[in-house]
């Protein structure tokens, strides 16, 4: 034993024996030493815990030399700053990454329990909203498998993103404490805490040789304490970080009071300093302007710029004539937008910089990225709010606005209207700071995450400013990871692509074009076809278990999991459904396709709407799936609390994705990318990459339908949805369905909203304008759906088409065109 002890720690080879054995006594200790247990025993809960120390311990050796390379060098390095890291479950990931599959396996196996019912134990980690938190997980992934110098930067929420439960056809959130049972990959580096002030104000003074400065006075300080995780990259040796900011109270308390006898209620105090990390907002692309929400935002801000500068000036004192070509901070939306003031105040107020210095230091390090064009979703601060919450820093964008405005009145003089235009302050009853302009003004590039929404950017909402620096603006498509969302939750596709094309897709994605010519060869369509069926097995129990209703793999599974949200358009899915319905009561069934359709995914609490579409989707499962005349024909579910790791089973399983956002509405998407790596054939508008996404597979294998963005745009000038209802009879029946109360019987009236805003000329999001396009593409699924060798073939065209929705190659891209970072190798 104690010589495969030995050889865990040491950095030789090991031979699958000995990888086995020295695996099995580590679970073995962890179990008896590390958590205690009494003797050896099965339970998965426990054995997840040994199983996640037992590899981190595993990936310690390389972290500590990726940190020290890090240390060392002298390269550019980059920091991803972001309020939402979505991660999921870590342990799979860790296990594949490290290549310990199979020993891990069979050393569990020793233990009497199997790798999946451990992977399972896993609390995801929900520290995000849906899209922009899992991008920023993917690219921290990319980031290791590239072995670039990234490091991630984040709150560690006690809670995560709510748990969604359904009562009575309602979405009722529940507390996600995904902490309760600790988290094994984090460590705790108390000596890097950093003091972040809140509150007090401004006082001007004169230093020694009479220059005037300004400095934050009794301010109401908070600590600020990080917990690093480790992301792994693939089978590399490379360990980067994501650090994430716990909030404490300062060991100071509040003297008077303390002198005043209040020892205890100063002790409890520390509450309130708690409160900032304490939850994750739960708003998806809006924005509720909360004070707590501000105090969060300069938390992360606060706390990793002066990370960084502590590490800088450990490593060159004060010197900070290179420090903006040294280092780059990323930020993911305007979320971290106050990094642009901080760093000014940092490097002035703490390091003594002159204004000129610190702003040029300042817009040589920042780069933004944009994220909506929804207007509701555009970050506003009350000028008052957050004077009060951060008095110096208001002053410093103040300056900033001064400053930026004179240099645009000498650029284009005679134009005063574009400098109310571009001002970071919008006047007004109570004047806002924009947020996203002071993201601009402090950035050296400006990106959207899909072509489309760039174009917009620039044509739009950022127009002015493409004036301004007609250079600044630029694209970086999204993408996704295919080592989670394809090599780790679809194991079987994946052995049937190493087996026929190996294995080097895995970290070069592009090299996945290789199955293009299979899919003309019939015996790997079977093969393609068995391994999807399988997957739809696998996702039929997995909805009977969290629903209770039968998914039948020989149905066409059509999915459906993002965000509710208008925009998105699932009440367009509904109607269609609807459709289905009563094309079945009518007894129009000829050339119909047996489907199953799922849909799943949470609304923000405060969105009345969207937890309306969720209670309408649950009523029509409700009707149809209890209607014996359906059956064989039609089924509906709303799954409920859709996550990182319902995805992981959802997307290997599905065959149909839907994609059906109003055009111009959604920036990129990634769900979008996630289903076409699986072989999902998607269904979709001309909308964020589901553009890039059709060029790619090609016109022929995607499902195209309703008006582009002009259009759109257009449509809304005089849109009569009252009129299109009255002159399509199979629309005008869906609308008598829905109207006339078959799907709310005990509960009259609770679609009222959603009926008036479909019929609305108003109606934003134009469902009614689209539906009748929608109808006739999922007509053309359900022919294409029965002759199952083009189906198969389209899907095998997919998947092998889908190289460039990689991360790897969006990271590749930032590393190039914005943060001009190379690989960091020993
Ligand atoms: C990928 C993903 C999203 C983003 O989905 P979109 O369809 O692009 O909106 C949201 N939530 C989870 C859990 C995801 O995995």
């Amino acid at each position: 034993m104690q010589k495969t002890l030995d050889s865990a720690v040491s950095s030789a080879p090991e031979t699958d024996d000995v990888l086995l054995g020295s695996l099995s006594h580590e679970l073995r200790r962890h179990l008896l030493f590390t958590l205690g247990r009494d003797e050896i025993d099965s339970d998965p809960g426990y054995c997840f815990r040994a199983a996640a120390i037992t590899i981190r311990d595993r990936i310690s050796r390389d972290w500590r030399r990726t940190r020290e390379l890090l240390a060392s060098s002298d390269t550019r390095h980059v920091n991803y700053l972001s309020l939402e890291f979505l991660l999921g479950r870590s342990l799979n990931n860790a296990i594949q990454n490290m290549d310990l599959d199979e020993p891990m396996r069979k050393a569990l196996h020793r233990f009497g329990v199997q790798l999946e019912e451990v992977l399972d134990k896993e609390h995801d980690a929900g520290l995000g909203n849906g899209g922009l938190g899992r991008l920023a997980a993917c690219f921290l992934d990319s980031c290791a498998n590239l072995q670039l110098p990234v490091s991630g930067y984040g709150i560690r929420y006690e809670y995560g993103m709510f748990h969604q439960l359904i009562d009575g056809g309602r979405q009722v959130e529940a507390p996600d404490h995904w902490l309760r049972d600790g988290n094994p990959w984090e460590i705790e580096r108390p000596e890097d805490t950093k003091r972040i002030r809140l509150y007090g104000r401004t006082e001007r003074y004169v230093d020694d040789q009479g220059k005037p400065h300004s400095r934050w006075v009794e301010s109401y300080d908070i600590l600020a304490v990080p917990y690093d995780m480790p992301i792994p990259g693939y089978r590399n040796g490379t360990v980067n970080t994501l650090r994430l900011w716990k909030a404490t109270a300062t060991d100071a308390f509040d003297l008077g009071e303390f002198n005043a006898g209040s020892y205890t209620e100063s002790v409890a105090q520390k509450n309130n300093a708690e409160q900032i990390s304490m939850v994750l907002y739960p708003n998806d692309a809006s924005e509720n302007g909360k004070e707590l929400r501000l105090k969060q935002q300069y938390f992360l801000v606060s706390a990793s710029l002066q990370d960084v500068l502590a590490n800088w000036v450990e490593r060159h004192g004060e010197d900070f004539s290179e420090f903006g070509k040294k280092n780059c901070f990323q930020l993911n939306d305007t979320h971290p937008a106050c990094a642009v003031p901080e760093l000014m105040r940092l490097l002035m107020d703490e390091h003594q910089l002159e204004w000129d210095e610190a702003w040029k230091i300042t817009t040589q390090c920042m780069a933004y990225t944009n994220h909506t064009l929804l207007p509701e979703a555009l970050e506003r601060w009350s000028v008052s709010l957050f004077g009060q919450l951060l008095p110096r820093v208001l002053e410093i964008i103040f300056e900033i606005n001064q400053r930026f405005i004179a240099e645009v009145a000498e650029k284009f003089p005679n134009e005063p209207e574009l400098l109310k235009r571009v001002s970071l302050i919008e006047e007004g009853h109570t004047p806002h700071i924009r947020m996203a302009y002071l993201s601009i003004v402090g950035s050296f590039s400006v990106n959207g995450v899909a072509q489309l929404h760039t174009d917009l950017l620039k044509s739009g909402l950022f127009a002015d400013f493409d004036r301004i620096w007609p250079d600044k603006i630029n694209n970086k498509t999204n993408g996704v990871t295919q080592r989670r969302w394809l090599s780790h939750c679809n194991p079987a596709l994946r052995d049937l692509m190493n087996e026929t094309i190996g294995r080097r897709w895995e970290s070069d994605l592009e090299q996945i074009s290789a199955l293009a010519p299979l899919a003309d060869d019939a015996d790997f369509r079977k093969r393609w076809r068995e391994v999807k069926n399988a997957n739809k097995e696998r996702l039929s129990k997995y909805v009977k278990q969290h629903t209770g209703v039968d998914f039948a793999p020989t149905m066409l599974f059509d999915v459906q999991v993002k965000r509710i949200h208008e925009y998105k358009r699932q009440l367009m899915n509904v109607l269609h459904v609807i459709h289905l319905y009563d094309r079945i009561l009518r007894g129009e069934t000829a050339g119909m396709v047996p489907r199953c359709v799922l849909i799943g995914g949470k609304a923000a609490p405060g969105y009345h709407i969207a937890k309306m579409i969720v209670k309408l989707i649950n009523n029509v499962a409700g009707v149809i799936n209890n209607d014996p005349r359906a059956h064989d024909l039609l089924r509906l579910v709303f799954f409920p609390n859709y996550r990182v790791s319902a995805m992981e089973i959802i997307c290997p399983g599905t065959e149909l994705s839907e994609q059906i956002s109003t055009a111009g509405k959604e920036a990129s998407g990634t769900g979008n990318m996630k289903f076409m790596m699986n072989g999902a054939l998607t269904i979709g508008t001309l909308d964020g990459a589901n553009i890039e996404i059709r060029e790619k597979a090609g016109e022929e294998n995607f499902f195209l339908f309703g008006l582009n963005a002009a259009e759109a745009q257009e449509t809304r000038k005089s849109y009569d949805p009252n009129a299109i209802i009255a002159a399509d009879p199979a629309i005008a029946r869906v609308m008598e369905l829905l109207e006339g109360g078959r799907f709310h019987e005990s509960e009259p009236g609770v679609f009222g909203e959603l009926i008036s805003g479909l019929r609305s000329p108003q109606d934003q999001w134009l469902t009614i304008a689209d539906l009748r396009s929608f109808i006739d593409a999922q007509d053309r699924v359900a022919k294409t759906y029965q002759d199952p060798d083009t189906w198969d073939r389209m899907s095998i065209l997919n998947t092998a088409h889908s190289g460039w929705f990689s991360s790897d190659r969006t990271i590749q891209q930032y590393a190039d065109e914005i943060w001009r970072v190379k690989p960091l190798t020993a």
